[in-house]
């Protein structure tokens, strides 16, 4: 995962979302970004916020079907729009750009995904992978912003 591939977002989305996450005061909202991948890098193409506003870091009873549901969802999506790569997003409007406990946790019940953080200042992605480790691979995507 570290070999170089690099992740690109359009200024415009990238400042749509940032500046959501200063409107939405403690609010956290969730949502969906849509890329396109390429050979040496992937591209976000969209993005949709969902509309339930449930707190994804305390409903810990909830949240192993609220994923079940989002999992079918992405693959929904992908059909759909016929985009190559679905990531789940949530707000941090604590403005920490590290997992949740709650975040951890559910990566880890999937063993395999990407969750992107939106704080007010960026966005930033986590791999997490422990298929075929008993030590899970992380790994911090870092989008570089793209004027168009
Ligand atoms: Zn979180």
């Amino acid at each position: 995962m570290t070999s170089g591939y690099r992740y690109l977002i359009p200024e415009a989305i990238f400042d749509e979302l940032t500046n959501k996450v200063k409107e939405s005061g403690d609010t956290i909202f969730q949502g969906w970004l849509f890329a396109e991948r390429k050979d040496y890098f992937g591209i976000v193409t969209d993005y949709i916020i969902g509309d339930d506003e449930s707190n994804v870091h305390e409903k810990p009873k909830s949240w192993m079907r609220m994923k079940k549901n989002k999992i079918f969802n992405m693959r929904k999506y992908k059909q759909e729009r016929g985009c190559d790569i679905v990531w789940s997003m949530h707000s941090h409007p604590d403005g920490n750009e590290e997992l949740h406990e709650v975040d951890e946790e559910i990566l880890n019940y999937l063993s395999t995904g990407v969750m992107i953080i939106v704080t007010a200042n960026n966005i930033i992605g986590h791999f997490y992978d422990k298929r075929e480790s008993k030590k899970a691979i992380r790994d911090k995507m870092l989008f570089e912003i793209i004027s168009e």
